[in-house]
């Protein structure tokens, strides 16, 4: 925590640059000097991990069009009805918006531009390992479990498929680089408890509107539901504007006290996601906002996709 260094965490790799959870935005995100890359992680039909955010494929390749009509009733493409060798034959790339064809980031990289591909989860890891070895560095890994209820509703307990990768990756226990996280609190305790995983474990909390998974977020982000959280992982995910008010009279956030708590119980805090795009009142840049973050709430890291701006809000470039 505090005599520990602040972790910059490469939110889907450098995703400012580069397509998010593409290869070369991880190498990308290696290469600016993040401390941690994170991949998202949803299970094909014939049971292998991928890296990808959503667990549909519509946002970020050209599934409509590889493979018309092999969407479900309610119009989503979803990864889980396609083996990993068909979907290896899309081409990925940058996150398009609500309407399915326009940039969701209009400044980012150009949609449309290739060549990507979505990777698997031991790819990535290949990926990265072989640069830490190469440059020596080594830069750990930030995995999440997606929609693991709706998963195992699917039949795939993707929880036990990613647990088994990284052991066999050599993360097994907690000193290793990597935090394994996950939005839904049930599935937090039963990696934790009944499956036994020793990892560096985070909860991530979001908003009960978001419909991330059956999780209460109103209680768990309360003191009690921290000290709770704590019984069972190492740090919180949290949304940024679950740290700061922004309403101050003079326009600078200020702290809702969800740090201390949170330290109170034993938690590092790794809000998200800090971006260019939503840089907040009281700020004029990213790297000042991040510099503020950390010097006056004292969180632990930062989800970014701009891994160089941190670590110049951080003072370490
Ligand atoms: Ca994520």
């Amino acid at each position: 925590m505090a005599d520990s260094q602040t972790l910059v965490i490469a939110h889907r790799g450098a995703s400012g640059y580069l397509p998010e959870h593409t290869l070369e935005a991880k190498a990308y995100a290696h290469a600016l000097g993040a401390d941690y890359i994170e991949q998202d992680l949803v299970a094909t039909r014939d049971d292998q991990v991928i890296v990808i955010h959503d667990i549909h494929l519509d946002r970020v390749t050209n599934v409509a069009s590889l493979y018309p009509g092999r969407h479900r009733d309610d119009g989503h493409y979803y990864a889980r009805d396609f083996d990993l060798a068909e979907i290896q034959a899309l081409a990925s790339g940058e996150r398009r918006g609500n309407d399915g064809e326009t940039a969701a980031f209009p400044n980012r990289y150009p949609v449309g531009f290739g060549p990507f591909r979505i990777p698997t989860l031991r790819e990535e890891i290949k990926l990265i390992q072989g640069l830490n070895q190469a440059t020596g560095r080594i830069v750990g890994i930030y995995p999440e479990i997606k929609n693991p209820a709706w998963h195992r509703a699917e039949g795939v307990d993707l929880s036990s498929l990613v647990i088994d990768q990284l052991h066999d990756f050599g993360y097994r226990t907690k000193s290793d680089p990597v935090f394994l996280q996950c939005f839904d609190d049930a599935e937090v305790r039963r990696i934790r408890h009944d499956l036994g995983c020793p990892l560096k474990l985070v909860q991530l909390i979001g908003e009960n509107s978001w419909d991330q998974a059956d999780t209460n977020y109103d209680v768990l982000k309360t003191p009690e539901g921290l000290q709770e959280v704590a019984r069972t992982v190492d740090g919180v995910g949290a949304w940024i504007q679950h740290l700061v008010d922004t309403a101050g009279v003079d326009g600078q956030p200020v702290s809702t006290g969800f740090v201390k708590s949170a330290h109170e119980a034993g938690l590092v805090v790794h809000p998200y996601t800090f971006q260019v795009e939503q840089i907040g009142p009281g700020f004029e840049s990213l790297p000042e906002m991040i510099a503020w973050f950390v010097d006056t709430l004292g969180v632990d890291g930062v989800f970014t996709d701009f891994p160089d701006l941190a670590l110049e809000g951080l003072g370490r470039t």
